[in-house]
């Protein structure tokens, strides 16, 4: 897919590569717990996993490949991807995640191209997005279906796992390195943010510049620790620099910034 690359008078970052669940929104909508709770219930029922060592499992996997998805298939327990995304995703809280203005307006006012790079799948990435009102926010996204997908010629040499039952996902080195690809960018131009520790080590080992959001402790691979994204403009107020824009009457040119609909990119 071809990027539309938007100009951009502020040179010293280009791209922003954002995750979503968790990142976009605070930990406290209840999206990451009722999730867990599904891939719970989809371990003891589909691949019958004893009850007892379903919880600590779950956990283990999820700290040690990235996604509890991706360490299942690592042991090799077969189960449809496409399958899985659904069962999960298909009773989630959406409707605690409202329309945020406040970021869709800071979102519009940064002049970078801005990406969402997530663990997630289109359809929970759409939802997320739609809920929160800011599809049209970001350029593209990059999701499981863009880093995992078998008939995705151009990332054959990155996604060392397809079709072997391993899954390419944040926090490896090759997923971000993948995704600073597909979103055809320099590193050292580009701003990463994510409520991951361990994402934000390997964005930082990839030569990004990152941002750990949801807490106010700085960690060593992170340039600046934020706890809500709405208090961006304070904290990395360099975003802006260059921008014609005045402060004071920011909102209304913030919404007639040039945006392109927000698409999985392949
Ligand atoms: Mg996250």
């Amino acid at each position: 897919m071809d990027v539309v690359k938007m100009s951009n008078r502020s040179s010293k970052y280009e791209c922003l590569l954002f995750d979503m669940d968790d990142t976009l929104y605070p930990r406290s909508c209840g999206i990451n717990l009722a999730c867990r709770k599904k891939i719970e219930e989809f371990m003891l029922k589909y691949l019958h996993i004893d009850e007892n060592e379903v919880p600590q499992m779950c956990l283990d996997l999820y700290m040690e490949y990235g996604t509890t998805m991706a360490g299942l298939k690592a042991l090799g327990y077969e189960f449809d991807n496409d399958e899985f995304h659904a069962y999960v995703h298909a009773t989630l809280p959406y409707e605690a995640l409202k329309p945020d203005p406040i970021l869709r307006n800071l979102l519009l006012s940064m002049p970078q191209r801005k990406i969402i790079f997530t663990n997630a799948d289109k359809a929970h990435a759409a939802q997320v997005l739609q809920r929160l009102d800011l599809e049209d926010c970001f350029e593209g996204v990059i999701c499981f279906e863009t880093l995992n997908n078998n008939n995705n010629p151009s990332l054959e040499s990155k996604c060392k796992g397809n079709g072997n039952g391993t899954i390419l996902c944040k926090p490896s080195i090759e997923a971000t390195q993948a995704a600073i690809k597909i979103a055809d960018t320099h590193p050292n131009k580009t701003i990463f943010f994510d409520d991951s520790v361990r994402n934000i080590e390997s964005g930082k080992a990839a030569g990004l510049h990152t941002v750990i959001f949801g807490t106010s402790e700085l960690i060593p691979e992170a340039d600046h620790a934020l706890g809500s994204i709405h208090n961006i403009k304070e904290a990395l107020p360099e975003l802006w620099e260059g921008e014609e824009v005045d402060d004071d009457d920011q909102p209304e040119q913030v919404m007639e910034a040039p945006v392109v609909e927000t698409m999985v990119l392949a």
